[in-house]
Formats: structure tokens, C-alpha cells, sequence
């Protein structure tokens, strides 16, 4: 059998850890198995490293910013080799050159475009454990990037992908996918199985457990994931096309808290408006969440939407520039609100979905900002500071808890 296993920082966060991670590898390898592992960066390398290239140059290009970050990972993929060197037992590092790695070069958030493995084969080959960098690639002027935060899931599920593997395990600091983020809602449940395109909405709307990237791409490749504790043996969620169990109506409840709103006031009430507002936003790679449009009165209407909180202030600087050109007499943010989500397949054949989450909210007293739905996710944006109460309103109101 051929095995990718990816850990995260967390579990890779120490020295002890990384020999506890390398005993599992090694037990994998031991049974007989083919063992490629994919690492992030140890802890919080990533954040320190952001953290210090904003203390030389809090504009520093995404380029640098990509070679700088692209270390934490080759960090640790090397100490791993070293701890399972010093265990006795054969192993190579590999970084995203080495191994062939492609990116575009959308430099801090890119998309993988091919994966060479005669190297990782080679190495299979020779009986190593092969130990690879996640979150990084290379473009076509031979320079670093990166798949955007967390993006080491995606490493993992493209490998997974190019080399055929038997399973791919996504080892992380929490027991599995469930209902809800454990340390917000007490009595969350962990999710035996789940599909992945509930996974995949569950992700985009926040839930930290998966990149949402990986799950498209497990999707797309049929890769079957499983999420599964680095610190203990428990089982994990299985995430997969369809689930054997009864489809649920809604199978969990994500929490963003970093969304930022935009409102644009005083647009023209006129075709084209919209189109060019959000061309200049398409331009600059911003990706923009839900979207709502006031009615038009005295021929002006408003547009609000949300954006990542990172990008706000560029936004909003780009739409200040541009002001004349989209007729806008006014522009607005506010960072301080959070997405709350449910997600489940059932909501699709099931009325009164939204209608119960709206009344877990109003029972909260909590005000609803901004709605948006899709066929089985429906989102409100509200206050920061109701973001954890209503989540756990809504996750009491499904029936979610053990
Ligand atoms: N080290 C990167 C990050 O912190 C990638 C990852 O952990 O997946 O975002
Ligand atoms: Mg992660």
C-alpha cells in the first residue's frame, strides 16, 4: 500500500513530537508499506515568520514573502529526516524544487498545475520514507510560492492524487470533522463520515480542520481523506462522495471570524455599475463572499459584500481610487463581523432550514447583518461579538450535541 500522511504545525511542534510523528510513519513503513509524509511549518513558524518580514517591511512583495515562508516547512520536512535517521530507518527530504512541484505564480495564494514523481518514486523505490514540504511550489522562473494558509492539506491530497495512493490521512491537532469547533461549542460531536462537498462548504466557511482547497481537489481525483488526531488513535471522520448514513440535515455549523463588510453607498441605480465594481476587485485577485445589493431609491443603490478581513484595507483603497469611476459617494468597512454557517446535504430536499437557524438567532437576541445561501449552506453575517453565542444557539437549536 501506498500512504500519504500529513501533519500538521502542531503536531510537529516540538521535538518530542516530531519522533512521536516519526514512530507512526515508521510503523506504516514497517508493516510493509510505502510512506510519503507531508508536513507544514513547526507551531506557529508561519506567523512568526509573517510577523517579522512586517517588522522590516510591512509592504514586502508576495514574492519574498513566499521565499521567506517557504523555510518553516523546509525546516521541518529536514528534522523529520533526522528523527527517523536517528530511529534507524531510511529517509529523504524533498522540497517543492526538488520534488518538481508547479505552481502559478500567483505568489502567496497558488494553484498547484503539476506534480512530477519520478523522484518521490525513485526514492520509494529505494525503500525511504519520503518526506515532502507542504504548502509550497514552484513556478515557471524556478521562484517559490505558496498555496495560501493551511495550504499543506493541498499537498497532501495532490500527491495523494498523482501517485495513486491507497489512503491519504490528515493528521491534525483535533479528533476528526465535527458539528462544530469543539473549543467554541462544548458539545460538538465528531463526525463519523461526511461528503465532501458538505466538507468543502464547511471549509470555505471556516471550519480551520481542512484547506478547502484540498477537499475540491480530493473531490475532483476521488481521493478518500480521513481526518485524524496526530495525538491519539481515535478513528476520525471519513471524508468521501456519498456517505453511508442517512444523509443529515444539517451536519455542522462554521464560525469565520475573519470577514470584513465593504458597503459601497450611493452607486448610480444603472446597468454596469455592479460589473465594474467588481471588475476592479476580480483584477486584483480579491475574493469577494456574499454579496447584497440594496433596492434602488432616488436613483442610487448600495452595494455591500464581504471580503477576507486581510484584504480590506487594499480593498477599500482600491474602490477610494476608483470612486468617481463607479459613482459611489461613500465607502465603508467594518472588520468587526463574523460568518456563521450550517451546512448538510438534507437541507436540500428539506423546508425551514433557514427559517429555524433565523429563530435560534432571534431567540438570542442576536441581529442578522447579511444572508447568503447556496444549495446546502445557508450563512448570515453577524457581529463579532455574537459570533460564538450564535453558533452555539444554532448548534443547540439542529439537535447537533452528543
Ligand atoms: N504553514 C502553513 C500555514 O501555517 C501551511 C499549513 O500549515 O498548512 O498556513
Ligand atoms: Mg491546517
Amino acid at each position: 500500500m501506498l500512504i500519504v500522511k500529513k501533519f500538521g504545525g502542531t503536531s510537529v511542534g516540538n521535538k518530542e513530537r516530531i519522533f512521536r510523528v516519526a514512530q507512526r510513519c515508521i510503523a506504516d513503513y514497517q508493516k510493509g508499506h510505502e510512506v510519503v509524509v507531508v508536513l507544514s511549518a513547526m507551531g506557529k513558524t508561519t506567523d512568526e515568520l509573517i510577523a517579522k518580514a512586517r517588522e522590516i517591511n510591512p509592504h514586502a512583495s508576495k514574492r519574498e514573502m513566499d521565499m521567506l515562508l517557504t523555510t518553516g516547512e523546509q525546516t521541518s520536512v529536514a528534522l523529520m529526516a533526522m528523527a527517523m535517521g536517528a530511529l534507524g530507518v531510511p529517509a529523504i527530504s524533498l522540497n517543492a524544487f526538488q520534488v518538481q512541484m508547479n505552481t502559478t505564480s500567483r505568489y502567496g495564494n497558488a494553484h498547484l498545475k503539476n506534480i512530477d514523481t519520478d523522484r518521490i518514486r525513485r526514492e520509494l523505490e529505494q525503500h525511504k520514507i519520503v518526506i515532502v514540504t507542504g504548502f509550497q511550489g514552484v513556478d515557471k522562473y524556478d521562484d517559490y510560492t505558496t498555496l495560501g494558509r493551511g495550504g499543506s492539506d493541498t499537498t497532501a491530497v495532490a500527491l495523494a492524487a498523482v501517485l495513486h495512493a491507497d489512503a491519504c490521512e490528515i493528521f491534525t491537532d483535533v479528533d476528526g470533522v465535527y458539528t462544530a469547533d469543539p473549543r467554541i461549542v462544548k458539545n460538538a460531536r465528531k463526525l463519523k463520515e461526511i461528503t465532501y462537498d458538505e466538507m468543502l462548504d464547511l471549509a470555505t466557511a471556516g471550519a480551520g480542520v481542512l484547506h478547502n482547497r484540498s477537499v475540491e481537489m480530493a473531490k475532483k481525483y476521488g481521493v478518500k481523506l480521513v481526518v485524524r488526531s496526530s495525538l491519539n488513535e481515535s478513528e476520525g471522520t471519513v471524508v468521501k462522495e456519498e456517505v453511508d448514513v442517512e444523509k443529515m440535515l444539517v451536519s455542522g455549523v462554521a464560525l469565520d471570524k475573519k470577514a470584513a463588510r465593504i458597503s459601497v453607498m450611493g452607486l448610480k441605480d444603472e446597468p454596469g455599475i455592479a460589473f465594474r465594481l467588481f471588475q476592479i476587485l476580480a483584477k486584483n485577485n480579491i475574493n469577494v463572499d456574499i454579496i447584497l445589493q440594496s433596492i434602488g431609491r432616488d436613483n442610487t443603490k448600495d452595494i455591500s459584500f464581504t471580503v477576507d478581513e486581510e484584504e480590506a484595507d487594499e480593498v477599500v483603497a482600491l474602490l477610494e481610487e476608483n470612486k468617481t469611476r463607479i459613482t459611489a459617494t461613500e465607502i465603508k468597512c467594518k472588520k468587526e463581523v463574523a460568518k456563521v454557517s450550517i451546512v448538510g446535504a438534507g437541507m436540500m430536499s428539506n423546508p425551514g432550514v433557514a427559517a429555524k437557524m433565523f429563530e435560534a438567532l432571534y431567540s438570542s437576541g442576536i441581529n442578522i447583518n447579511m444572508i447568503s445561501t447556496s444549495e446546502i449552506r445557508i450563512t448570515v453575517l453577524v457581529d463579532i461579538k455574537d459570533g460564538e453565542r450564535a453558533m452555539n444557539a444554532i448548534h443547540d437549536a439542529f439537535g447537533l450535541a452528543e
